[in-house]
């Protein structure tokens, strides 16, 4: 069989070496971390110090880290209207959510549907501050959600200026940081975000484990998601998921540890895909690219072009892309993320996403770039369509 070229890293990442060796060790260990005994002791020794890991990763305090089962666990634990800090015990009255958010924020946590009011973003996938402190007038005790990196363009949103606006309006913020991390970095206090989402998996640590990460010490959930045995502060209710919270705490120290060295291989790879694409079909639109983004992420697409045809073309091709709204049923979606950007309907169709990784090569690149120019020559007779944007 012929070697794959796994260009789908924003989807999930491939386990890194050092977490796999957490994991081993991990899994190992016998005991419950809530036991007092040696075992449940050494269970316990792992969860902290990978704790250490994650908060080190962000600028954060130990105690902040919550382990959850997901980074959508942590997006609906921390969507709750209630919400306290030192200051403010009274419930939040309203969630404020930018259009480009994923899913699991979309969903809009413990909010009722009335309360929640949707942020628009520009044609370069930015969201929109005039609107946010416009919104804000509205809400006594707002909690707002805007994401560090989109998932789909690979945006950069100005977390700090948001930060800032939204505090001044008595509110808080959680930031989806999923994305970003182990790619940029992310120091929450700085940024001023309030709390912070995670997911192991895209940063080269197991599916299935997340942490939402407090950036102040007084805030505090009234409600726990998950009730039962009290762990994680009775934030978190469940055994925890020792191997996999040991394997992303050092699938974070590895991704923080070569941070800017991965940062710069990621976008020389990513600069040549995106000449390359060009070059073979000048019409090509990369959406996002005038502002900052991610160094590993391209969400392109062409007149004519079709977004199932392209992925299987590629599959076909031993390259795994994907459409940018991945969705459980393996069914393409037209992309909430470009409909918010005001795409044109036929490039939303086209849409594909390619996205790399540490142990991505400039080979892999030009396998990609080959199947791309297969796939080119039909597009320039199959279509009349001109791009509608190329922010
Ligand atoms: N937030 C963003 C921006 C994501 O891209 C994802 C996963 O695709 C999630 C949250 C959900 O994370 P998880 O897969 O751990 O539930």
């Amino acid at each position: 069989m012929t070697e794959r070229v796994y260009l789908d890293w924003n989807a999930t990442a491939p386990l890194r070496p050092q977490a796999r060796d957490a994991f081993e060790r991990a899994v190992t260990l016998t005991g419950n971390p809530s036991s007092v005994h040696a075992e449940g002791r050494a269970a316990r020794h792992t969860i902290e110090g990978a704790r250490e890991q994650i908060a080190a990763l962000l600028g954060a305090e130990r105690a902040d880290v919550i382990f959850t089962g997901s980074g959508t666990e942590a997006n609906a634990l921390a969507l709750s209207p209630l919400i306290e800090t030192a200051a403010e015990k009274q419930p939040r009255d309203k969630l404020l959510i930018s259009a480009i958010e994923h899913a699991s924020v979309r969903a809009g946590g413990r909010f009722a549907r009335e309360t929640i009011e949707d942020i628009p973003v520009d044609a370069a996938g930015r969201v929109d501050l005039a609107a946010l402190a416009q919104a804000l007038r509205t809400a006594q005790r707002p909690l707002v959600s805007i994401m560090l990196a989109n998932n789909e363009t690979g945006v950069i949103q100005a977390v700090a200026e948001a930060a800032g606006i939204v505090h001044a309006a008595n509110g808080l913020l959680h930031v989806d940081a999923v994305q970003a991390i182990g790619r940029m970095a992310c120091d929450i206090r700085a940024r001023g975000a309030d709390l912070v989402t995670l997911s192991a998996h895209k940063i080269g640590g197991l599916k299935g484990v997340g942490a939402l990460v407090r950036g102040r010490e007084d805030i505090h959930f009234a409600e726990p998601l998950v009730r039962g045995g009290g762990q994680e502060r009775g934030l978190r209710a469940g055994t925890e998921n020792v191997a996999g919270i040991a394997a992303f705490g050092a699938a974070a120290a590895a991704a923080s540890a070569n941070l800017a060295d991965e940062a710069a291989h990621l976008r020389s790879l990513r600069d040549l895909f995106e000449e390359g694409l060009r070059a073979i079909a000048p019409q090509t639109v990369i959406f996002g690219e005038a502002v900052e983004r991610l160094p590993n992420t391209t969400l392109f697409s062409h007149p004519g072009l079709k977004t199932e045809t392209a992925v299987i073309a590629f599959d076909l091709a031993g390259i795994a892309v994907s459409s940018g709204a991945a969705c459980s049923s393996g069914k393409v979606q037209p992309s909430h993320v470009l409909a918010a950007m005001g795409v044109s309907e036929p490039l939303t169709r086209g849409a594909v996403r390619a996205s790399v990784g540490f142990s991505t090569t400039k080979a892999d690149i030009e396998t990609a770039l080959n199947a791309w120019r297969k796939l080119a020559p039909a597009l320039s007779k199959g279509s009349k369509e001109q791009p509608g944007m190329a922010a």
